[in-house]
């Protein structure tokens, strides 16, 4: 079997000497409003709470001073600092610093500090306890419109149809992972992920903490609905069979509908002979169908795409430049 490992970087490094207890994944793009505030933040945050910890940050193919901003940091902090070459999604770039992390534990935390830093000690303590993954959920989500989040609830519902891991609605990239969870997620094959479908497959003790998502710390967001919709269709396809499967219900459905109008035509035409109209019920039921069979072949299609682009076996990422201090920094004592 093929190595599962991308070139860039060795997926673990539980050998290495110096492993923090904690690594944060930040994974950042034209978040030059806020980098700054935000790594001061967490290392204040992470000093009290662990002894050893860093903070990866990657930058995401920003446009903006970003990686210049972040790498400055690392003066001060302990911070590497990873380039990719080109903006490859949050996704992406999340599995680059899961990739380059060495911590026993790790969270993952968006940059713009939306996702409030006390929760970390809850996250802590019920990994003390024994869960090896303690992810957040949004409690409301109020500051949306109406339709994206009906847009959203539909989404999961479809999404989670028929699924036997289902994936938590309203869960948020912010989780704090075992190393264990880690290694799993870094040792998949794939490489188009939805992430928030593979925490869920890949299992392990699990525990949700309810948070209240705060405003952004600066700069705007980066995902508008055309993003929103292309993660949507990754999570489909690579979460859920039953688009593929429907067709042949509804096929059947159509043809035995058929076999039966036929039959009630030539019954028709035996008792009362031949009648001309009818012309409008041919056109809607071909272009129906039309419309029916171009829909399942788009179906189809979606995941033909798929599968051809985890054919050709590109890396998920590649990581221009790694700006790596190499150390990490004593908190508490
Ligand atoms: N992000 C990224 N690459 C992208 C889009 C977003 O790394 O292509 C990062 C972004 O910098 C932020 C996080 O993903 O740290 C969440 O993005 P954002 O806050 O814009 O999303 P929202 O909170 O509005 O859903
Ligand atoms: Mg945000």
């Amino acid at each position: 079997m093929k190595d599962f490992v991308l070139p860039q970087l060795a997926p673990t490094s539980m050998q290495q000497k110096n492993i923090p207890d904690l690594s944060f994944v930040i994974p950042a793009m034209n978040e030059a409003a806020c980098i700054s505030e935000t790594i001061t933040r967490v290392a204040s945050h992470a000093a009290a709470l662990v002894p050893q910890f860093e903070i990866i940050i990657v930058d995401d193919g920003s446009s903006d001073d970003t990686f210049d901003q972040a790498r400055q940091m690392s003066d001060h902090h302990p911070v590497r600092v990873l380039r990719l070459s080109r903006n490859f999604g949050k996704e992406q770039a999340i599995m680059a610093g899961l990739f380059a992390s060495k911590g026993a534990a790790v969270v993952i935390l968006d940059a713009d500090l939306q996702e409030p830093l006390c929760h970390l000690e809850t996250m802590l303590a019920h990994h003390a306890e024994g869960f090896e993954m303690v992810y957040a959920v949004r409690e409301t989500r109020d500051d949306e419109g109406w339709f994206k989040r009906a847009l959203t609830r539909s989404f999961y519902r479809l999404l989670n149809y028929g699924s036997d891991a289902p994936i938590p609605a309203n869960a948020r990239d912010f989780r704090l992972m075992d190393r264990r969870v880690v290694d799993a997620l870094c040792a998949l094959p794939e490489r188009n992920r939805f992430m928030k479908g593979l925490y869920g497959w890949v299992g392990f003790r699990s525990k949700a903490i309810p948070i209240h998502l705060a405003p952004r710390a600066g700069g705007t967001t980066k995902f508008r609905m055309r993003n929103l919709f292309r993660l949507a269709l990754t999570g489909m396809t690579s979460f859920t069979a039953w688009p593929l499967r429907v067709w042949t219900g509804i096929g059947m459905i159509v043809a035995v509908s058929a076999i039966l109008y036929g039959v009630m035509i030539a019954v028709r035409t035996m008792i009362y002979g031949i009648d001309v109209p009818g012309w409008s019920s041919l056109v809607v039921a071909t272009s129906l169908l039309g419309g029916v069979q171009l829909i399942s072949i788009g179906v189809l299609g979606e995941y033909l795409a798929r599968v051809f682009t985890e054919v050709k076996g590109r890396p998920g990422f590649i990581v221009a430049e790694d700006h790596d201090p190499t150390t990490v920094m004593r908190g508490l004592s």
